[in-house]
This record gives C-alpha cells, structure tokens and sequence, in this order.
C-alpha cells in the first residue's frame, strides 16, 4: 500500500518504503533516544506535526521497552489539519501489528477535532497535548523546557509555513544544554535558521532513498531541572463540582485526597439534576475561547466513558441567533474557532453543536467523589504549619479551595473579586419534546422522553434559595418567546434554586494564590461550570504532579487569580 499522501501539500505523511523503520532512523535514532529515555525520570517530547500519529506510536513503543520505573514522559504534537481517526486507522493498518495496542490507545483518546490544546493521558506514565492549531499561532504559547524535537512538516519547500521563525524561536527558548532536534529534511535554510537559533547542526544519511537528513543539538542553555518533588497529600474545601473534578483527578493520579464540605456532597448549585454542556461562544478565538474549546473536547470525551453513571443525553445544542449582536458573535465563533464542521455548524436560525449534551451534576459529582474520603470541615479551620497546612486535625501538603458561593466570604479568598449569583430552575413534562437542547439566554433541554429543565435565572442581587413563582413564570416566558410554537407545551412539576460563584470577569479562577505555599484555588464556576470544573481540575492536577502546561500561557494567565492584581495601566 502506498504511504499516505497529503493532496494540500502535495506530499507523503511518511516513507513510501517504510514508514515505521524511517520514523525509527530519523527521529527516535536521531534523537539518541533509546540511551536518553532510559536513563531519565521526566522527559519532554515536541512533534511538529502530528499526522498519522506514527512517530509518537513508534516512541511510544520504545518508551515501554525502556523506561525506568515511576518515569513520566510529556509529548508535544501540533496539527493544523487534524485527520480523522478512520483516517489514522487507514494509513496506519500495514503498521497495525508492530503498534498494537498503542494505536487502538491513540484512536480510543483521539479528541474531538476543534481548535485547541488537548491532553490526552495514553497511560499512567505518557501524556500527549496534541494541538489542533497552525504552529504558527501554538509556539508563542509553549514555554516548557523540551528535550528533543520530531521536525517532520513536510518538505521546506511544500510547506515554508512550517519553518518560520516561530518555530526556530520556540526552539530557543524553550532549550536546555541537553536538548536536541532531528528531520529528516537536510535543506540549507533549515540548517542555517537551526545554527543560527543556537543548535550545532550534523547531516548525516537520510533514511532509504535519501541522500541526507539533520541531527542537531543545542549548544548552551541552562542545564536541564530536576522537577521538584510532587506534593502528596491534598485537601480539596468543597465537595461540588469544582472540588469532586480537582479530587478525581489528584487521586487518579495517586495522590491522597481528602475532600472537606460543609454539608454533603453537590449541596450547592451543583446539585441541580441536569445540566447542559456547552462552551461560551465568543466571536474571536483568544485565550479564553481556547480554555472553553479544550474544556468541552475533554469533557465530551469523559462523559462519553462514563456515560451510564452520569445520566448522560448527548443530543446537541442549538444556539439561536436571537439578535443581531448574538448572530454575529456565534457566526464568527463558527469562522474562527476552527471546529470541523462534524462537530459546530450554522443554520439560519442558530449555530449547532451535535456533540453538546446534558449531565446530572449531581449524579457526576457522586461518581466523581465516590472513592475520596469525605470529612465535614468549618471554614475557619485551616491553617499554616512548619510544613504544609492543617485542616481540622488532618495535615496535608496543599490546599484547595474548590467551593462555589461559599468562597465569596472566606478569609483566605478575600482578595478575589467574586460574588454570589442566584439562578432558578425549573423541571417539567413537555408535549413533543424538542429534539435537541436549545439555548437563548435561557436553556431548554429535554431528558427521559418527556421531562424536560430549563433555565436559568441571573439574580446577583439575590441572595435567597427558596424557588419563587414569578422566576418560574419568567423561565416559561423566556422560552415561549424564544420558541413560540412550542407555546403553552410545558407543566411544570419542580423548581430549584441555588447560589452560584462569579468572578468580577466572569472567567473561573483557577490557579496558585498568591501569597501562600501550596495554597490553590478553582472557583468562579457560575457559568458553563460543568466544563469549567473538569478542565479546571486538569490543571490543577498538572501543577501539583509536575506534568507539562496542557493549555496556553495566554490562557493559564486568564485563569490565574494574580490576573487581579495586574496593575492598571494609565
Ligand atoms: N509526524 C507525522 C506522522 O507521524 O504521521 C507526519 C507529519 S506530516 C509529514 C506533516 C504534518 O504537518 C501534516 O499532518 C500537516 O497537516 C501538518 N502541518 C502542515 N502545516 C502545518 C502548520 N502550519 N501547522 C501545524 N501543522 C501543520
């Protein structure tokens, strides 16, 4: 069968001849990994371009051949033109018995195809943030200390794109003594703009047919870190949304966890019986677009594995253009954000999401939590010690305050600009369901053959969590006016209210608090939480265990509580 060809580029994804043993030659052989990878503990990876995925199938491979134990290795891959995973399988069958079972690993975590950094945790010990992004726009962003590149991005002269300055720039910065770069291109330029960003440069005998292919090393640079130790024992304050991800996450990862709550677990806003999953649109994509597109492919892909314990109803979303202001801030997120059309379309009346869905958060939090200790806690019993931090009487290494609307008022968060925001429910029967969520300030999503919730309200004046009649009357209106053929087609038989948690930007905050050791928080969740919650654990989790950034610096800056002690500019 002949190698996979690329009719945009006009050029072959890998060798002709064979594609694994020239990915072994140039790039693993290249790299001098085998002798590398296994005296290391950590070890970074970039790739420029993804493709097929067959490199890193076939470093994957020698990783587990040896490796040393408790090692971690982080892969970096950018792909503009994300190929399919029937794609992938396709052009890698002639490969598939000497990469079983990486390649059924890779196609079972291959994340929906939208703009965006997403992390993929092939195993406990390789993780691969796979960036669906032009490299031009992705570099700038990275800045993580890499110990070897793959530089695979078609012919210099097919694809120039691919060897700009940016690339050579990131290569710089991001270098440390040991570091280390192979391709199987030889072209001058590519050999200058290398020596040029500080790499000493050898050609030597290109794979198969080829004349010649590069090896380079990087000449300088400060020695390579030994990653500090990884805390071990966490305390998560708040058993909601926020705090049941951040537990599930620490403790999948083997740290131990305890989770601390007031009352019970999704005693708060979180204890709504259904919620939608949708990111926030915006017209541009920017660092904020970027946390929604990543938290929503992650989730998507959660929810999917863990479907039955969640009361999962994947139906998609229709997002109406109800006015000018909003058809043009969604039409221009379906332009920039670079979704495939399988997963974000137009229709005249609305941008759709078939992959968007509904959860119960409650039902999520329960199967989050379910193996973490749970203990009650009292809000002011938390405090420094010699050598971490004490919570009751239990002692742990790092805190997290991963609550919702009772953070607003708590001693160690009071430099945060957050407050509460009231929001209503209401649950119902509805003749002739609508065959999708929709959304239009307002959400209608319907469940279980006819029950259907809708909501919500946006009360920051309120304080009060007993449901009231007039917010129910006002949901109903919302929506009949938003969709007046389904008038009249609701009874309704609940209502719930709860306080929610917003931040002066209403963007979560997620990060290190200043000030403090290993004092963490994830709050601000108020809106679009059930993503918010889970890419916000992610992070977390990435940052207590020494893993790689899996967003961009842009993004990690939005999310930061210091974001708020940004001096103004005059
Ligand atoms: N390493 C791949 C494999 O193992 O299959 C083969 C990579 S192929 C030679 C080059 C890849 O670079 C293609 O998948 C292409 O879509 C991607 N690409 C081209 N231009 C790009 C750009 N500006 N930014 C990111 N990726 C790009």
């Amino acid at each position: 069968m002949p190698a996979p060809r690329s009719s945009r580029f006009d050029d072959v994804y890998f060798s002709d001849s064979d594609g694994l043993a020239e990915s072994s030659y140039v790039f693993l052989e290249g790299n001098k990994l085998e002798s590398r990878l296994a005296a290391t503990s950590r070890f970074v990876i970039a790739e420029t371009g993804f493709g097929t995925g067959l490199n890193i199938l076939n470093l994957w491979r020698l990783w587990d051949r040896v490796k040393k134990p408790h090692a971690q290795l982080f892969i970096y891959s950018f792909e503009k033109y994300p190929l399919s995973k029937a794609e992938i399988a396709t052009a890698l069958e002639p490969f598939a018995p000497q990469l079983d079972p990486y390649l059924n690993h890779l196609l079972d975590h291959y994340p929906l195809r939208v703009g965006g950094w997403h992390r993929l945790c092939l195993a406990k010990d390789v993780t691969l943030i796979l960036v669906f992004d032009d490299i031009n726009h992705a570099l700038p962003q990275l800045h993580t200390k890499i110990d070897a590149w793959f530089l695979d991005g078609f012919t210099p002269s097919k694809n120039p794109d691919m060897w700009s300055d940016v690339l050579f720039a990131a290569m710089k910065r991001n270098a440390t003594s040991t570091t280390t770069a192979a391709s199987f291109t030889a072209a001058g330029d590519v050999r200058r703009r290398l020596s040029l960003s500080g790499f000493h440069v050898q050609k030597q005998k290109g794979y198969g047919q080829k004349r010649e292919m590069i090896m380079a090393h990087y000449q300088g640079g400060e020695d390579k870190i030994c990653a500090p130790h990884s805390v071990e024992k966490v305390a998560v304050i708040g058993a909601g949304l926020a705090g049941a991800c951040v537990a599930y996450d620490l403790h999948q990862r083997n740290i131990a966890v305890t989770l601390f709550e007031k009352n019970h677990i999704a005693s708060g806003a979180s204890g709504n019986m259904r919620g939608l999953f949708n990111p926030r649109f915006s017209q541009q994509r920017h660092a904020q677009s970027e946390f929604y597109a990543s938290a929503f492919a992650q989730a998507y892909h959660f929810f999917e594995t863990h479907a039955d314990k969640i009361d999962y109803v994947q139906i998609g979303s229709l997002h109406l253009f109800t006015d000018a202001e909003k058809e043009k801030r969604l039409r221009g997120a379906h332009e920039n954000w670079d979704w495939h059309p399988d997963h974000m379309q137009t229709t005249d009346h609305g941008l759709f999401l078939p992959q968007a869905g509904s959860i119960s958060p409650k039902a999520l939090c329960a199967h989050l939590a379910r193996d973490i200790p749970l203990l009650v806690y009292d809000v002011l019993d938390v405090a420094k010690t010699e050598s971490g931090w004490r919570v009751g009487d239990h002692s742990f290494d790092a805190v997290i305050f991963a609550g919702g609307a009772e953070m607003v008022a708590h001693p160690f968060l009071s430099s945060l600009p957050i407050h509460t925001v009231r929001g209503q429910i209401i649950t119902g029967k509805m003749e002739d369901p609508t065959p999708y969520n929709i959304c239009y300030g307002g959400y209608c999503a319907p469940y279980a053959q006819d029950e259907v919730v809708l909501g919500s309200t946006f009360q920051p004046w309120l304080t009060d969590t007993s449901s009231r009649e007039e917010d129910t009357q006002l949901i109903l209106k919302n929506f009949y006016d938003a969709v007046p053929d389904k008038k009249d087609s609701i009874t309704v038989t609940g209502a719930r209210a709860a306080l929610r948690c917003a931040s002066k930007d209403r963007f979560p905050i997620i990060g290190a608090l200043q000030g403090y050791e290993h004092l963490y928080v994830s709050t601000a969740h108020g809106s679009h939480g059930i993503l918010s919650a889970g890419l916000g654990a992610r992070l977390l989790a990435d940052h207590l265990t020494n893993s790689v950034h899996s967003l961009p610096t842009a993004t990690l800056n939005a999310l930061s509580p210091a974001r708020f002690l940004a001096v103004k500019k005059t």
